[in-house]
């Protein structure tokens, strides 16, 4: 679930920044877009507006020129320039000055005198204390056959931006002085900027000092200005030159309309969309973190919910958890659908909800599995106080479509201490795999201190490792044990035991035996070490006369093709049947006896012997003895290893033995340790012994005892 709930909040994130992303590209393209349909418009302002200029200076140097060319025609006519031409050019500089909005102060310097004259008339030059011929204007004209545009400067009369048009004066190829007019940034810029319809644009021309002669602030005018650099192409500026007037323009979309189209309802609803989204996912996360906590069938708190609360509990030095397992539910679901299965354990929860009120927190932690936290802390304390509620969980009927059905039900209490309560979240997988383990188990109710039972689970991981290595590395082999015949001494018997190499040692299987019947690895391994054993056989009685012993798991006799597969590997080898024995145990593991007869007759018909081993343990062996059709019993070692210490050992072996001589069986003793003990047997009516004073297994066959 903890992984789960990683996913969605991965998922979210996910989301959330695919939905950012995605807005803040659509929000670029936009702005890419408004910039790009802005593009084409700098293209035609630019263009349009370098035109509008040329033709503006264009006619004022034609004005310029006319008046010029007046003034030539009058000076080549009269040497008296200034008796009565005055008031006639006043006249017409005046009419230039109105006809044209930009242009203003049309005047005439004469280069004798320094006298100009004005539409208002003669200037005097003493009067004005000012000496045109010294101005830049003045002087360029004076060098130049054709109008001369000055760089924008402040008007030395008005302190305002201009530019001056001039124009040289010849009377008969003699210079005579500059007729000058002057252009106001100010009118100019007004004029042009309003002679184009794209608002969302800034125009601006710039002089070859880089002076602005029409800028958008009016300040700026006739100032060097920011805009004249190539940063403004990178913002999206489009740059022309005009080449007649070698000025540069400039056209730049406005930031705030730029801004504004972008800033339109689209994008509005992306960015609401983007918040609805985003409220959404949270409220999702809300929810389905939610769904992490309560079960949606019990209603109680889930197996996350517990992890937490553990956690949350982290500083205590010990808590404890009843992990209540339903068995079986199987049945239920194939009597009453697997509907019935949920209310099945609606119906337990609720039990537990009734048993435990107020006393624990109870969580439905899976399908089948309960847990119930407690506030004390020590096992042995909550055992006492919830000992007569044990006895209900376990032996409650919990009512289906009106019929009450036992509830088959595994406890575990377990005391966890304060390093496993820190670690819940690695630790509680652990504890719920040593609930699984134990719930197939004999008890029904467990209680203590995990470690152990994860040691146990973990140890015998580590064997089952250990063997299968060894079953692959092929390092089973057989081990032969001698039974002699009692009267004669003589051995014809060898009983095989399964043996592991490891480095130098050959380990007893014991304990691996148990693992690989619970791992389902004791089938090959047995047919492993009988292969092993009858091809030695082969090798070592060449003339088949020693008998050989198997021991059969009780599991393997339970699937009826076992048998024949050993069957099988014997004739392989062509060994006689009567010179194996089977050795049956663990007969409470075998399932189906009518199977087992079936196949035991079908081999005694053969010829094989069987033996029923450890007799007088477990439980039924009696009922076996009479029931399968065997040559042998082995007297369990348990009773006859200290059958000269206790007599009450000596009266069960002695009674067993009359139970199958009436059998007409062959009786094999085992665990002869000592002479003592062979010496009590041969008292008895006992036909072969076995054990460690006959001799001990061992990898070669022992011929004499
Ligand atoms: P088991 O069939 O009762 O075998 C006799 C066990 O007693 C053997 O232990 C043997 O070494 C031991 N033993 C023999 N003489 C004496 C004695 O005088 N005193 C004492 N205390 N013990 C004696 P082992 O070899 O460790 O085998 C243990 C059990 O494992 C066997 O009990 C048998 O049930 C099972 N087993 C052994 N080999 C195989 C095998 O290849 N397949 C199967 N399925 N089970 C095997
Ligand atoms: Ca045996
Ligand atoms: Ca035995």
């Amino acid at each position: 679930m903890d992984s789960r709930e990683n996913i969605h909040r991965i998922a979210s994130i996910i989301i959330i920044v695919v939905i950012l992303v995605g807005t803040v590209i659509i929000h670029m393209n936009y702005e890419k877009n408004a910039v790009n349909s802005l593009q084409g418009n700098l293209k035609i302002v630019a263009e349009s507006t370098s035109t509008s200029i040329s033709k503006q200076i264009c006619t004022n140097q034609c004005y310029l020129k006319m008046a010029g060319n007046l003034l030539s025609n009058i000076f080549e006519n009269t040497d008296d320039f200034y008796s009565e031409n005055v008031k006639h050019i006043s006249k017409v500089f005046e009419e230039v000055n109105s006809a044209d909005n930009i242009v203003t102060n049309l005047c005439f310097v004469d280069e004798a005198t320094g006298n100009s004259i004005t539409s208002k008339g003669i200037f005097n030059m003493k009067d004005s204390k000012i000496d045109y011929r010294t101005r830049n204007w003045y002087v360029e004209a004076k060098t130049s056959k054709n109008t001369v545009i000055s760089d924008a400067y402040n008007d030395i009369n008005t302190d305002k931006p201009c530019i001056t048009i001039s124009y040289a004066i010849y009377k008969k190829n003699k210079f005579v002085g500059v007729v000058a007019e002057d252009m106001f940034l100010e009118n100019m810029n007004y004029y042009l900027l309003n002679s184009h319809n794209y608002n969302a644009l800034n125009l601006y021309v710039f002089s070859p000092t880089g002076k602005a002669i029409i800028h958008p602030d009016k300040n700026m005018l006739g100032k060097i200005a920011p805009e004249n650099n190539t940063d403004s192409e990178d913002r999206g500026g489009y740059f022309i030159q005009n080449y007649e007037l070698n000025w540069k323009l400039l056209v730049l979309p406005r930031a705030d309309i730029l801004n504004k189209k972008i800033n339109n309802n689209l994008l509005m609803i992306f960015y609401i969309g983007f918040i609805i989204c985003c409220i959404l996912l949270i409220a999702a996360n809300y929810y389905i973190a939610n769904s992490y906590k309560i079960s949606n069938l019990t209603g109680l708190n889930t197996r996350y919910k517990l992890i937490n609360d553990v956690i949350r509990k982290s500083y205590l030095s010990s808590t404890c958890l009843l992990f209540i397992s339903i068995k079986e539910l199987n049945s239920v679901s194939i009597e009453y659908g697997y509907n019935e299965v949920k209310t099945f354990l609606i119906n337990y929860a609720e039990l537990l909800r009734k048993l435990f009120n107020g006393e624990g927190d109870i969580y439905s932690i899976n399908e089948r599995d309960f847990v119930v936290t407690f506030k004390s802390s020590n096992y042995e304390e909550i055992f006492d106080s919830i000992s007569n509620r044990i006895f209900e969980m376990k032996h409650c009927n919990i009512t289906i479509k009106n019929d009450d059905i036992k509830a088959d039900v595994f406890l575990t209490l377990f005391e966890l201490n304060r390093q496993e309560i820190k670690s819940i979240k690695a630790y509680f997988p652990k504890l719920e795999n040593v609930v699984k383990d134990l719930r197939n188990g004999k008890e029904s109710f467990v209680y203590g201190k995990p470690q152990q039972f994860i040691n146990d689970i973990e140890s015998r991981k580590r064997k089952v490792m250990f063997l299968k290595k060894a079953i692959k590395e092929d390092r089973l082999v057989p081990f032969f044990q001698p039974l002699a015949d009692i009267k004669t001494h003589e051995i014809q018997i060898y009983e095989v035991l399964m043996r592991i190499k490891d480095k130098d040692n050959f380990l007893a299987p014991y304990p691996y035996i148990i693992m690989a019947e619970k791992y389902n690895l004791i089938q090959d391994i047995d047919l492993m070490i009988l292969n092993k054993a009858i091809e030695y056989k082969t090798k070592v009685d060449k003339e088949d006369k020693i008998i050989f012993a198997f021991n059969m798991s009780g599991k393997s006799l339970n699937d009826s093709n076992y048998l024949n597969k050993v069957s099988s590997i014997i004739d392989k080898y062509n060994v006689k049947h009567e010179n194996i024995i089977l050795e049956i145990t663990e007969t409470q593991n075998i399932e189906n006896i009518d199977e087992l007869l079936k196949l035991v007759n079908k081999l005694k018909k053969s010829n094989y012997k069987f033996s029923i081993d450890d007799f007088g343990t477990g439980f039924s062996s009696i009922y076996y003895l009479k029931n399968i059709p065997v040559d042998y019993i082995k007297i369990d070692g348990s009773f006859i290893k200290d059958i000269n210490e206790k007599k009450e050992n000596l009266y069960l072996v002695k009674s067993i033995i009359n139970m199958a001589k009436a059998f007409e069986l062959k009786i094999v003793a085992e665990f002869v340790e000592n002479k003592g003990i062979l010496d009590t047997l041969e008292k008895l009516d006992v036909d072969y012994v076995q054990g460690y004073y006959i001799g001990k297994p061992s990898s070669e066959l022992q011929k004499v005892f």
